[in-house]
Protein backbone atom coordinates (compact mmCIF):
# COMPACT_ATOMS: atom_id res chain seq x y z
CA UNK A 1 0.00 0.00 0.00
CA UNK A 2 1.06 3.52 -0.99
CA UNK A 3 1.25 5.98 1.55
CA UNK A 4 -1.78 8.59 1.89
CA UNK A 5 -0.33 12.13 0.98
CA UNK A 6 -2.30 14.96 2.96
CA UNK A 7 0.38 17.58 2.70
CA UNK A 8 -1.13 19.59 0.03
CA UNK A 9 -3.63 19.23 -2.67
CA UNK A 10 -0.43 20.43 -4.84
CA UNK A 11 0.84 16.51 -4.42
CA UNK A 12 -2.26 15.70 -7.14
CA UNK A 13 -1.65 14.34 -10.25
CA UNK A 14 -3.13 14.87 -14.13
CA UNK A 15 -5.80 12.88 -14.84
CA UNK A 16 -5.69 10.82 -18.01
CA UNK A 17 -8.10 13.12 -19.90
CA UNK A 18 -5.69 16.15 -19.12
CA UNK A 19 -2.53 13.79 -20.30
CA UNK A 20 -4.34 13.33 -23.44
CA UNK A 21 -4.93 16.91 -23.82
CA UNK A 22 -1.24 17.76 -23.83
CA UNK A 23 -0.62 15.42 -25.91
CA UNK A 24 -3.04 16.69 -28.60
CA UNK A 25 -3.06 20.46 -27.69
CA UNK A 26 -2.69 22.75 -30.74
CA UNK A 27 0.07 24.97 -30.14
CA UNK A 28 1.72 28.36 -31.04
CA UNK A 29 4.27 31.05 -29.97
CA UNK A 30 2.22 32.47 -26.83
CA UNK A 31 4.45 35.36 -26.23
CA UNK A 32 3.78 36.27 -29.69
CA UNK A 33 -0.37 35.42 -28.55
CA UNK A 34 0.09 32.83 -31.09
CA UNK A 35 -1.12 29.48 -28.71
CA UNK A 36 -4.33 29.19 -29.73
CA UNK A 37 -5.21 26.75 -26.59
CA UNK A 38 -3.72 29.23 -24.16
CA UNK A 39 -5.67 32.13 -25.44
CA UNK A 40 -8.84 29.92 -25.26
CA UNK A 41 -7.96 28.83 -21.61
CA UNK A 42 -7.51 32.70 -20.56
CA UNK A 43 -10.85 33.31 -22.34
CA UNK A 44 -12.50 30.81 -20.35
CA UNK A 45 -10.73 31.65 -16.94
CA UNK A 46 -11.64 35.69 -17.77
CA UNK A 47 -15.48 34.84 -18.54
CA UNK A 48 -15.48 32.12 -15.11
CA UNK A 49 -14.42 35.11 -13.42
CA UNK A 50 -16.83 37.48 -14.76
CA UNK A 51 -13.66 39.64 -15.67
CA UNK A 52 -12.61 41.28 -19.27
CA UNK A 53 -9.17 39.12 -20.14
CA UNK A 54 -7.27 37.08 -18.07
CA UNK A 55 -3.26 36.03 -17.95
CA UNK A 56 -1.86 32.81 -17.94
CA UNK A 57 1.30 32.56 -15.44
CA UNK A 58 3.24 29.69 -14.32
CA UNK A 59 2.35 29.28 -10.44
CA UNK A 60 -0.04 31.32 -8.08
CA UNK A 61 2.86 33.19 -6.52
CA UNK A 62 3.43 34.47 -10.44
CA UNK A 63 0.25 35.50 -10.55
CA UNK A 64 0.33 37.26 -7.35
CA UNK A 65 3.90 39.17 -7.89
CA UNK A 66 2.52 40.20 -11.53
CA UNK A 67 -0.80 41.31 -9.94
CA UNK A 68 1.62 43.47 -7.50
CA UNK A 69 3.95 45.08 -9.60
CA UNK A 70 0.79 46.06 -12.24
CA UNK A 71 -1.23 47.29 -8.81
CA UNK A 72 1.70 49.14 -7.02
CA UNK A 73 4.85 50.99 -7.67
CA UNK A 74 7.90 51.68 -5.89
CA UNK A 75 7.03 52.94 -2.33
CA UNK A 76 3.53 52.38 -2.36
CA UNK A 77 2.15 50.10 0.13
CA UNK A 78 -0.40 47.23 0.10
CA UNK A 79 -2.73 46.23 2.81
CA UNK A 80 -3.02 42.58 3.69
CA UNK A 81 -3.66 40.10 6.10
CA UNK A 82 -0.93 39.05 8.79
CA UNK A 83 -1.49 35.06 7.64
CA UNK A 84 -1.94 36.08 4.06
CA UNK A 85 0.42 33.66 1.67
CA UNK A 86 1.60 36.75 -0.12
CA UNK A 87 3.05 37.89 3.20
CA UNK A 88 4.06 34.77 4.34
CA UNK A 89 5.23 32.45 1.55
CA UNK A 90 6.21 34.23 -1.64
CA UNK A 91 9.69 35.03 -0.68
CA UNK A 92 9.00 38.85 0.19
CA UNK A 93 9.04 39.21 -3.91
CA UNK A 94 6.91 42.30 -4.32
CA UNK A 95 9.53 44.05 -1.77
CA UNK A 96 12.16 42.78 -3.56
CA UNK A 97 11.51 43.23 -6.84
CA UNK A 98 8.99 45.70 -6.78
CA UNK A 99 10.08 47.87 -3.93
CA UNK A 100 5.99 47.57 -2.46
CA UNK A 101 5.81 48.13 1.38
CA UNK A 102 3.47 45.64 2.99
CA UNK A 103 1.50 47.10 5.76
CA UNK A 104 -0.17 44.12 7.94
CA UNK A 105 -3.70 43.65 9.15
CA UNK A 106 -4.10 41.03 11.92
CA UNK A 107 -6.48 38.50 9.96
CA UNK A 108 -9.59 37.00 12.06
CA UNK A 109 -9.58 33.03 12.46
CA UNK A 110 -11.37 33.08 9.57
CA UNK A 111 -9.47 34.96 7.14
CA UNK A 112 -11.14 37.69 7.02
CA UNK A 113 -9.78 41.85 7.34
CA UNK A 114 -12.21 43.36 9.62
CA UNK A 115 -13.30 47.24 7.28
CA UNK A 116 -12.52 49.04 10.11
CA UNK A 117 -9.05 47.66 10.42
CA UNK A 118 -8.37 48.45 6.77
CA UNK A 119 -9.83 51.63 7.28
CA UNK A 120 -7.41 52.25 9.84
CA UNK A 121 -4.82 52.03 7.22
CA UNK A 122 -5.75 54.73 5.41
CA UNK A 123 -3.87 57.57 7.31
CA UNK A 124 -4.28 60.95 4.58
CA UNK A 125 -1.81 62.33 2.31
CA UNK A 126 0.76 63.47 4.88
CA UNK A 127 3.93 63.43 2.89
CA UNK A 128 5.20 61.19 5.94
CA UNK A 129 2.87 58.60 5.07
CA UNK A 130 3.38 55.88 1.78
CA UNK A 131 0.56 56.45 -0.43
CA UNK A 132 -2.02 53.05 0.04
CA UNK A 133 -2.81 51.45 -2.91
CA UNK A 134 -4.28 48.18 -2.60
CA UNK A 135 -5.90 45.58 -0.18
CA UNK A 136 -5.83 41.84 -0.60
CA UNK A 137 -7.71 39.57 0.32
CA UNK A 138 -7.32 35.83 -0.24
CA UNK A 139 -9.80 33.24 -0.78
CA UNK A 140 -10.03 30.02 0.15
CA UNK A 141 -7.79 31.39 3.31
CA UNK A 142 -5.02 29.10 3.48
CA UNK A 143 -3.38 29.57 6.87
CA UNK A 144 -6.81 30.01 8.14
CA UNK A 145 -7.29 26.40 7.77
CA UNK A 146 -9.18 26.90 3.94
CA UNK A 147 -11.78 29.78 5.49
CA UNK A 148 -14.19 30.93 2.84
CA UNK A 149 -14.92 34.48 2.36
CA UNK A 150 -18.35 35.07 1.68
CA UNK A 151 -19.54 37.94 -1.47
CA UNK A 152 -20.83 40.30 1.58
CA UNK A 153 -17.30 40.05 3.50
CA UNK A 154 -15.23 40.65 0.19
CA UNK A 155 -17.90 43.35 -0.80
CA UNK A 156 -17.30 45.45 2.60
CA UNK A 157 -13.49 45.46 2.52
CA UNK A 158 -13.54 46.49 -1.14
CA UNK A 159 -16.10 49.05 -0.57
CA UNK A 160 -13.58 50.36 2.37
CA UNK A 161 -10.56 50.43 -0.52
CA UNK A 162 -12.78 51.94 -3.52
CA UNK A 163 -13.58 54.71 -1.18
CA UNK A 164 -9.88 55.53 -0.37
CA UNK A 165 -9.14 55.66 -3.91
CA UNK A 166 -7.26 52.16 -3.39
CA UNK A 167 -7.62 49.26 -6.05
CA UNK A 168 -8.81 45.44 -4.71
CA UNK A 169 -6.81 42.27 -5.05
CA UNK A 170 -8.18 38.85 -4.39
CA UNK A 171 -5.56 35.97 -3.76
CA UNK A 172 -7.90 33.37 -4.85
CA UNK A 173 -5.45 29.87 -5.36
CA UNK A 174 -8.69 28.26 -4.17
CA UNK A 175 -11.65 30.60 -4.91
CA UNK A 176 -13.14 27.31 -6.77
CA UNK A 177 -13.09 25.56 -3.45
CA UNK A 178 -14.86 28.74 -1.62
CA UNK A 179 -17.49 28.82 -4.95
CA UNK A 180 -18.05 24.63 -4.28
CA UNK A 181 -18.71 25.26 -0.83
CA UNK A 182 -20.92 28.25 -0.72
CA UNK A 183 -22.93 26.98 -3.77
CA UNK A 184 -22.26 29.93 -5.76
CA UNK A 185 -20.52 30.72 -9.03
CA UNK A 186 -16.41 31.91 -8.85
CA UNK A 187 -17.41 35.02 -10.36
CA UNK A 188 -19.79 36.01 -7.48
CA UNK A 189 -17.04 35.89 -4.89
CA UNK A 190 -14.88 37.98 -8.03
CA UNK A 191 -17.47 40.99 -8.53
CA UNK A 192 -16.68 43.39 -6.15
CA UNK A 193 -12.39 43.01 -6.67
CA UNK A 194 -9.95 44.65 -9.30
CA UNK A 195 -8.19 41.70 -10.05
CA UNK A 196 -8.02 38.02 -8.69
CA UNK A 197 -5.95 34.83 -9.36
CA UNK A 198 -6.86 31.22 -9.11
CA UNK A 199 -4.30 27.89 -8.90
CA UNK A 200 -4.91 25.02 -12.04
CA UNK A 201 -2.42 23.24 -9.72
CA UNK A 202 -3.87 22.58 -6.59
CA UNK A 203 -7.55 20.53 -6.11
CA UNK A 204 -7.89 21.24 -9.68
CA UNK A 205 -5.11 18.91 -10.25
CA UNK A 206 -3.00 20.40 -13.09
CA UNK A 207 1.13 20.03 -13.39
CA UNK A 208 1.39 23.77 -13.37
CA UNK A 209 0.01 26.77 -13.92
CA UNK A 210 -2.49 30.08 -12.88
CA UNK A 211 -4.59 32.68 -13.92
CA UNK A 212 -4.88 36.12 -13.36
CA UNK A 213 -7.84 38.01 -14.11
CA UNK A 214 -8.57 41.67 -14.40
CA UNK A 215 -9.45 44.59 -16.71
CA UNK A 216 -8.62 44.44 -20.43
CA UNK A 217 -6.33 47.38 -19.35
CA UNK A 218 -4.87 45.82 -16.60
CA UNK A 219 -4.05 42.38 -18.22
CA UNK A 220 -2.27 44.34 -21.07
CA UNK A 221 0.44 45.73 -18.46
CA UNK A 222 0.20 42.52 -16.48
CA UNK A 223 1.83 40.83 -20.07
CA UNK A 224 4.04 43.48 -19.81
CA UNK A 225 5.13 42.32 -16.35
CA UNK A 226 4.74 38.85 -16.84
CA UNK A 227 7.53 38.78 -19.47
CA UNK A 228 9.87 41.14 -16.70
CA UNK A 229 9.64 38.20 -14.42
CA UNK A 230 10.67 35.83 -16.84
CA UNK A 231 7.06 34.56 -17.34
CA UNK A 232 6.11 34.49 -21.02
CA UNK A 233 6.47 30.80 -21.86
CA UNK A 234 6.17 29.78 -25.72
CA UNK A 235 4.24 26.78 -26.81
CA UNK A 236 2.71 26.78 -23.11
CA UNK A 237 -0.45 25.57 -24.74
CA UNK A 238 1.03 21.76 -23.50
CA UNK A 239 0.57 23.58 -19.64
CA UNK A 240 -2.61 25.31 -20.26
CA UNK A 241 -5.44 21.92 -22.46
CA UNK A 242 -5.12 20.87 -19.13
CA UNK A 243 -6.34 23.63 -17.43
CA UNK A 244 -8.89 23.65 -19.79
CA UNK A 245 -10.00 20.32 -19.03
CA UNK A 246 -9.65 21.45 -15.43
CA UNK A 247 -12.35 23.72 -15.64
CA UNK A 248 -14.60 21.93 -17.21
CA UNK A 249 -14.28 18.50 -15.94
CA UNK A 250 -12.62 18.93 -12.18
CA UNK A 251 -14.93 22.14 -10.66
CA UNK A 252 -17.33 20.44 -8.87
CA UNK A 253 -15.78 17.46 -8.07
CA UNK A 254 -14.18 19.85 -5.05
CA UNK A 255 -17.43 18.87 -3.25
CA UNK A 256 -15.80 15.30 -2.23
CA UNK A 257 -12.93 16.85 -0.84
CA UNK A 258 -14.74 19.00 1.50
CA UNK A 259 -16.78 16.16 2.20
CA UNK A 260 -13.55 14.13 2.65
CA UNK A 261 -11.96 16.70 4.99
CA UNK A 262 -15.29 17.13 6.99
CA UNK A 263 -15.03 13.19 7.80
CA UNK A 264 -11.55 13.16 9.02
CA UNK A 265 -12.13 15.96 11.13
CA UNK A 266 -14.74 14.81 12.80
CA UNK A 267 -12.82 11.54 13.07
CA UNK A 268 -9.58 13.69 14.59
CA UNK A 269 -11.86 15.15 17.05
CA UNK A 270 -12.87 12.54 19.19
CA UNK A 271 -9.48 11.47 19.19
CA UNK A 272 -8.05 12.46 23.09
CA UNK A 273 -4.95 15.06 22.35
CA UNK A 274 -5.87 16.63 19.18
CA UNK A 275 -8.03 19.90 18.92
CA UNK A 276 -9.84 20.13 15.59
CA UNK A 277 -13.22 21.91 15.08
CA UNK A 278 -14.88 20.28 12.41
CA UNK A 279 -17.14 23.09 12.42
CA UNK A 280 -14.34 25.51 10.82
CA UNK A 281 -14.03 22.81 8.10
CA UNK A 282 -15.82 24.37 5.41
CA UNK A 283 -13.42 23.01 2.21
CA UNK A 284 -10.67 20.99 1.89
CA UNK A 285 -8.42 22.02 4.38
CA UNK A 286 -7.90 19.99 8.15
CA UNK A 287 -5.73 22.68 10.73
CA UNK A 288 -4.99 20.10 13.81
CA UNK A 289 -3.68 21.80 17.32
CA UNK A 290 -1.29 18.33 18.64
CA UNK A 291 -1.96 18.62 22.36
CA UNK A 292 -0.45 15.54 23.33
CA UNK A 293 2.97 15.40 22.24
CA UNK A 294 5.28 17.70 20.17
CA UNK A 295 3.54 18.18 16.61
CA UNK A 296 6.70 17.75 14.31
CA UNK A 297 7.01 14.07 16.45
CA UNK A 298 3.28 13.28 15.92
CA UNK A 299 3.97 14.33 11.95
CA UNK A 300 7.10 11.79 11.79
CA UNK A 301 5.22 9.10 13.42
CA UNK A 302 2.20 9.25 10.94
CA UNK A 303 5.16 9.55 8.44
CA UNK A 304 6.74 5.81 9.26
CA UNK A 305 3.27 4.60 8.87
CA UNK A 306 2.33 5.83 5.78
CA UNK A 307 0.61 8.85 6.33
CA UNK A 308 1.81 12.39 5.29
CA UNK A 309 1.07 15.95 6.39
CA UNK A 310 2.13 19.28 7.04
CA UNK A 311 3.79 20.74 10.29
CA UNK A 312 3.17 23.90 10.17
CA UNK A 313 4.89 25.33 13.40
CA UNK A 314 3.92 25.69 17.50
CA UNK A 315 1.43 22.67 17.63
CA UNK A 316 -0.18 22.82 14.82
CA UNK A 317 -0.30 20.17 11.56
CA UNK A 318 -2.17 20.62 8.89
CA UNK A 319 -4.38 18.03 6.65
CA UNK A 320 -5.27 18.78 2.84
CA UNK A 321 -7.76 16.35 1.05
CA UNK A 322 -7.67 16.21 -2.92
CA UNK A 323 -8.25 14.34 -5.92
CA UNK A 324 -6.95 10.66 -5.25
CA UNK A 325 -8.09 10.86 -1.47
CA UNK A 326 -10.90 8.38 -1.43
CA UNK A 327 -13.43 7.51 1.61
CA UNK A 328 -11.10 4.46 2.23
CA UNK A 329 -7.87 6.17 2.18
CA UNK A 330 -9.96 8.71 4.65
CA UNK A 331 -10.46 6.06 7.37
CA UNK A 332 -7.34 4.34 6.70
CA UNK A 333 -5.60 8.07 7.79
CA UNK A 334 -7.76 8.12 11.08
CA UNK A 335 -6.18 4.46 11.74
CA UNK A 336 -3.33 5.36 11.36
CA UNK A 337 -3.19 8.78 13.65
CA UNK A 338 -4.85 6.52 16.43
CA UNK A 339 -2.19 4.08 16.35
CA UNK A 340 0.14 6.87 16.40
CA UNK A 341 -1.08 8.91 19.37
CA UNK A 342 0.31 7.93 23.32
CA UNK A 343 -1.71 6.14 25.33
C1 LIG B 1 -0.54 27.93 -3.15
C2 LIG B 1 -0.92 29.33 -2.94
C3 LIG B 1 -0.31 30.36 -3.66
C4 LIG B 1 0.90 30.14 -4.56
O1 LIG B 1 0.72 29.22 -5.54
P1 LIG B 1 2.01 28.47 -6.19
O2 LIG B 1 1.42 27.95 -7.44
O3 LIG B 1 2.38 27.42 -5.21
O4 LIG B 1 3.06 29.48 -6.40
C5 LIG B 1 -0.77 31.64 -3.47
N1 LIG B 1 -1.76 31.89 -2.61
C6 LIG B 1 -2.38 30.94 -1.89
C7 LIG B 1 -3.49 31.30 -0.97
C8 LIG B 1 -1.97 29.63 -2.02
O5 LIG B 1 -2.56 28.68 -1.29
Amino acid sequence: MGSIDLRSDTVTLPTPEMRHAMAEAALGDDVFGEDPTVNRLEQMAAERLGKEAALFTASGTMSNLVALLTFCGRGDEMVLGSESHIFNNEAGGAAALGGVHPRTVPNTAAGWLEPEAVEACFRGPNIHYPPVRLVCLENTHNRCGGAVLSPEQTRAVAAVAHRHGAAVYLDGARIFNAAVALGCDARDLAREVDAVSFCLSKGLACPAGSLLCGSRDFIARARRNRKMVGGGMRQAGVLAAPGIVALETMVNRLAEDHENARVLAQGLCDLPGLEVDPRTVRTNIVAVAVTCLPAAELQARLEQRGLRASYLGGRRLRLVTHYGIEREDIRRALQIVRECLPG
